[in-house]
């Protein structure tokens, strides 16, 4: 049977704040467990103006540091694991074009999005993740990251269904299957976030599934590992494919990296 699991491209570093683990362990399980490909997308840096910290990101001045380490393990293991070196970060409007500029001369392989605050992050209260019924919320959602992947610049979206807008309503599912046609239009897979399901969170969501699957959206699994351990976890894959199963997803192993830069 294939591997459910060849591939994974989202992995984090102690970088932000909440992970564990050096990124040779999360390498070295990543080979024990038979990946081939293994990308690391920390919270990406912020250069927020005036300056403000996040708190879950690394700092603008551990970019550096970030990249030279991943390029030297890259190099050391390269006949045994292809390792790639990305970011994961939100889309913010006022901040993109100087993001864009702090991390170009890194050139990073890829970048995910992960949309775990709106707005600009510091003006504003509204987050994705706290349970709402408030429709302003969820259509903030849709429409910011929407604004962001028509960008070209992100390769797939993880936990595209972390918004928790709690009503089974139609304003739910018009909304969703609003994100999930553009995606599919625009080629960007969804990610089935493998930490959500490791830890009970409202995502992944079946409802948003059904709806993906119905718009046809190529689906990846994510591992989101913030330790080692949950590099490709068995028992946490098996639980994955069950989901991708019942609902009924086209799951790929690799999306198209788009190369920022
Ligand atoms: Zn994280
Ligand atoms: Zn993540």
């Amino acid at each position: 049977m294939e591997p459910i699991m060849k591939e994974n491209y989202h992995t984090h570093t102690s970088r932000c704040h909440h992970a564990a683990g050096t990124e040779r362990e999360y390498i070295e399980t990543a080979i024990a467990r038979g990946l081939t490909v293994l990308g690391f997308s920390d919270h990406a840096p912020m250069p927020f103006e005036p300056r403000f910290e996040s708190g879950f990101r690394m700092a603008v001045e551990e970019t550096g540091e970030y990249v030279s380490t991943l390029r030297a393990l890259r190099d050391e293991y390269a006949d045994r694991i292809r390792i790639l070196i990305g970011f994961e970060t939100e889309y913010y409007p006022a901040v993109f074009q100087r993001f864009r500029e702090l991390i170009a001369p890194f050139e990073p392989d890829y970048i995910i999005m992960g949309q775990h605050a709106l707005g600009n992050e510091y003006d504003t209260a509204m987050r994705p993740q706290p349970p709402t019924k408030d429709r302003r919320i969820l259509k903030t959602y849709v429409d910011q990251v929407l604004e962001g992947l028509e960008t070209g610049f992100f390769s797939y979206i993880a936990h595209p269904d972390v918004i928790n807008y709690t009503p089974d309503d139609e304003i739910y599912a018009a909304e969703m299957r609003r994100l999930c046609v553009r995606c599919r239009e625009l080629g960007i897979p969804l990610e089935v976030n493998l930490l959500g399901m490791r830890t009970n969170r409202n995502y992944p969501c079946e409802k948003f599934f059904r709806i993906a699957a119905q718009e046809g959206n190529e689906v990846i699994f994510g591992c989101d590992a913030h330790e080692p351990a949950s590099v490709a976890e068995p028992g946490n894959l098996a639980e994955a494919r069950r989901f991708a199963e019942k609902t009924g997803l086209k799951v790929i192993q690799r999306p198209v990296l788009r190369r920022p830069f």
